[in-house]
């Protein structure tokens, strides 16, 4: 990938994940976006979604990213059950994005935590 490519941040991890620069666990890939699993989970199910522009937070979203945003919440419920959340009502999941230092966001790159399967969780 191209250093000049539009919406990626040369210092930013989560763009060098989605340049293949660094491995990571594929969960789900298309044009926009991408999941993978979190290198150090709290649940038994804890991946990622990420667009592949780099987006720093959710302070950043506005209505231009109204697509984009419907793109990724509408694929959580899909990828929640193939990576072995359990059905709702019962099993579920939390859906949970960190924004900014108060809001305890440690890699700012725009992230969706997906945390599901048996309790107990190591944390959550
Ligand atoms: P936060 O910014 O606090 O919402 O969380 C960042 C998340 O990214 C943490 O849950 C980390 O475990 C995860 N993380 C950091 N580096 C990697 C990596 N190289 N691969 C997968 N997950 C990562
Ligand atoms: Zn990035």
């Amino acid at each position: 990938m191209s250093a000049h490519m539009p919406g990626h941040d040369a210092n930013c991890i989560f763009c060098k994940i989605i340049a293949k620069q660094i491995p990571s666990k594929a969960v789900y890939e298309d044009e926009q976006v991408y999941a993978f699993h979190d290198i150090n989970p709290w649940a038994p199910v804890h991946f990622l979604l990420i667009p592949k522009a780099h987006i720093p937070s959710m302070a950043h979203i506005g209505p231009e990213h109204a697509g984009l945003m419907g793109h990724m919440m509408a694929l959580v419920p899909k990828l929640a059950l193939e990576q072995g959340c359990n059905p709702y009502p019962d099993g579920g999941y939390r859906l949970v994005t960190n924004t900014g230092a108060e809001g305890g966001q440690e890699v700012h790159h725009l992230h969706f935590h997906v945390m599901g399967g048996a309790r107990p969780w190591l944390r959550g």
